[in-house]
C-alpha cells in the first residue's frame, strides 16, 4: 500500500515530526477540524454547476444563469442563508467574472489531485482537491474558493509546500501547473501564487526526509516553536508539558503502518 501524502501532512511534518508521528503514524485524535458548513458546501456546489455546465457558446456566463444555478442549489437552506449565499455570489460575479471579457470551460471542477511518486524507495500517493482547474494559453491554473468570514492568507512556507506537492502530482497528468488563486467569497478578492521550480523542488527534499525517517524508524522528534501554542498534543507532549499524560493504551498498541518499499528494478 503507497504511503499517503498531502500537503497537510507535509505542512505538519515540516512543522513538527513528534506531531506528525503522533497524528499519521498513530493516528492519535487531535483538535477537531472544521467541517464545511451547509452554506459554503451549498456555494461551492453551485459554483462548480455554474463553470462547468454553462453556455460555452457565449463569451461569459451570464449572471442570470448563476441565479438559476442557485435557485436550483440552495433549497435546502433557510431564507437568511439563501439570500447571503446570493449576496456572495453576486459580489463573485462582479469581481471576478465580469472584469474577464471571455471564458472558457474549466479542464476540470472539482477534482482530486492523485498521483504516485517513489522517493528512497517509498512510494507515496500524493493527494488533494481543488475547485476549479483551468487551462489558459500558458498553462494550468488552480482555483480555490473560500467562503470563511475572514480569509488570513496562508503563510508563505504554507503555500511553499501546497504549490511544490501539487506540481508534482499534476504534472504526471495535465502538464506544469502555473498559479493557485485562493478566490474569497465574502469580499470577491483573489490572492494569486505563481508556482517556482524552487517550490518543486524543496518539496521533493521534504519528501525524501520523510522517507528516510520513515525507513529508519528513528525518534520523532518534538519541534518547539511557536507552533505549541496552537498544538493539539501538548498534553502528552514532554518538551512542553512536564506533567505529560501517557498516549492512551489503546492507541499505542494500534500503530502498525503498512507501506509499500518499492523495489528498484
Ligand atoms: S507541543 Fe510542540 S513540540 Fe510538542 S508535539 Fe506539539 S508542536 Fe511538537
Amino acid at each position: 500500500m503507497a504511503y499517503r501524502l498531502s500537503a497537510t501532512r507535509l505542512q505538519t511534518y515540516r512543522r513538527c515530526a513528534q506531531a506528525y508521528y503522533w497524528r499519521y503514524e498513530k493516528r492519535l485524535p487531535g483538535p477537531a477540524g472544521f467541517g464545511g458548513t451547509a452554506l459554503g458546501t451549498s456555494l461551492h456546489r453551485c459554483l462548480a454547476q455554474f463553470h462547468g455546465d454553462w453556455d460555452a457558446q457565449d463569451p461569459q456566463p451570464s449572471r442570470a444563469w448563476l441565479a438559476q444555478c442557485w435557485h436550483a442549489i440552495a433549497t435546502d437552506l433557510n431564507q437568511e442563508q439563501q439570500h447571503e449565499g446570493w449576496q456572495l455570489l453576486e459580489t463573485y460575479y462582479r469581481e471576478q467574472i465580469q472584469p474577464q471579457a471571455t471564458w472558457q470551460r474549466p479542464l476540470a471542477i472539482e477534482g482530486r489531485i492523485q498521483a504516485t511518486l517513489v522517493l528512497e524507495g517509498i512510494e507515496f500517493l500524493v493527494s488533494g482537491r481543488y475547485d476549479r482547474l483551468d487551462l489558459r494559453e500558458d498553462g494550468l491554473h488552480l482555483v480555490d474558493y473560500k467562503s470563511a468570514k475572514r480569509l488570513e492568507p496562508p503563510r508563505p512556507e504554507q503555500i511553499d509546500v501546497q504549490l511544490g506537492l501539487y506540481q508534482l502530482a499534476l504534472e504526471q497528468r495535465y502538464g506544469q501547473l502555473k498559479s493557485l488563486s485562493l478566490v474569497h467569497l465574502r469580499s470577491g478578492q483573489a490572492y494569486c501564487y505563481g508556482c517556482t521550480t524552487q517550490q518543486r523542488e524543496a518539496v521533493l527534499a521534504q519528501i525524501a526526509t520523510l522517507a528516510q525517517q520513515i525507513r529508519s524508524d528513528q525518534q520523532w522528534q518534538p519541534q518547539v516553536g511557536e507552533q505549541c501554542r496552537s498544538c493539539g498534543y501538548r498534553r502528552y507532549c514532554p518538551a512542553v508539558n512536564a506533567e505529560a499524560e501517557p498516549i492512551p493504551e489503546t492507541i499505542t498498541s494500534s500503530s502498525d503502518r503498512r507501506i509499500q518499499l518499492s523495489l528498484a528494478l
